[in-house]
């Protein structure tokens, strides 16, 4: 059954210290908090994922990458590999992020070799899937979803899918304040599990977890959350604070 999920996704954010304060301050807060009923992710930036992975040892949080080569290993210069992640406890990693496909090309065809990759190294992908307000602005926005969905993802096998996540991200939401509104957001939630279930059945669709992103915060969680196809969050700039991230991962 589909898992109520909070992931944290730091980007480019924060040096080894301000790290070291951050993921700190997550276990702290974590204590004071009961999450039996969220999983909680952290995505810190790769030279921070042992100091991450070694505070969650004793903490009620999981790690996770923002972001894996689409090859196996070798000569790929500056690459880090699904196995590399793997040897350091890395349990989810994101995929096909909004921020990638804009300024590093990523293509749906990238994001189905990186799942790939990831799942044969037993890590879950979180893919990331969003319009543009352009192609919300000109009603594509449910085409577009599809090809991502269909290209990105629908290679696998059902026992393969059902061990994904997806996380709807429309790119207008995304580090902009401006939040879709719940109604926006169950709409699609409930046209990706549709897909899913077109294409496998409903047993797939009900394993699935599929996140909302963009400019989720305390305040606005808790109604997104509620909504019957929204399972949780994929948290950018809220997730920086430990208390607002928190505090997100208990609005359900
Ligand atoms: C994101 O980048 O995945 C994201 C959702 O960012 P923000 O919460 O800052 O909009």
């Amino acid at each position: 059954m589909r898992r109520n999920i909070v992931a944290g996704n730091w980007k480019m954010n924060k040096n080894f210290a301000e790290a070291d304060d951050l993921i700190n301050s997550i276990e702290e807060t974590l204590r004071q908090y009961d999450t039996t009923d969220v999983d909680i992710i952290v995505c810190p930036p790769f030279p921070f994922l042992e100091l991450v992975s070694d505070v969650s040892e004793d903490a009620n949080f999981f790690v996770g990458a923002q972001n894996v080569a689409k090859f196996d290993n070798g000569a790929y210069t500056g690459e880090i590999s699904a196995s590399m992640l793997k040897s350091m406890a890395v349990d989810y990693c994101i995929v096909g992020h909004s921020e990638r496909r804009k300024y590093f090309f990523e293509t749906n065809q990238d994001v189905a070799q990186k799942i790939d990759l990831l799942l044969k190294e037993d890590i879950t992908p979180i893919m990331c899937v969003g319009e543009s307000l352009e192609e919300r602005e000109s009603n594509k926005h449910f085409e577009v979803i599809r090809k991502q969905v269909e290209e990105g993802i629908f290679h696998l096998r059902a026992e393969d899918m059902q061990r994904c996540i997806i996380a709807y991200e429309p790119v207008w939401a995304i580090g902009t304040g401006k939040t879709a509104t719940k109604e926006q957001a169950q709409e699609i939630h409930a046209f990706i599990r549709q897909l899913i279930r077109e294409k496998y059945n409903d047993d797939v669709a009900q394993e699935v977890s599929i996140l909302y992103g963009g400019s989720c915060n305390p305040k606005n969680a808790s109604e997104l959350f509620s909504m019957e196809d929204v399972d949780g969050g994929l948290i950018g700039g809220a997730s920086l604070k430990a208390k607002d991230f928190i505090e997100i991962a208990c609005s359900f």
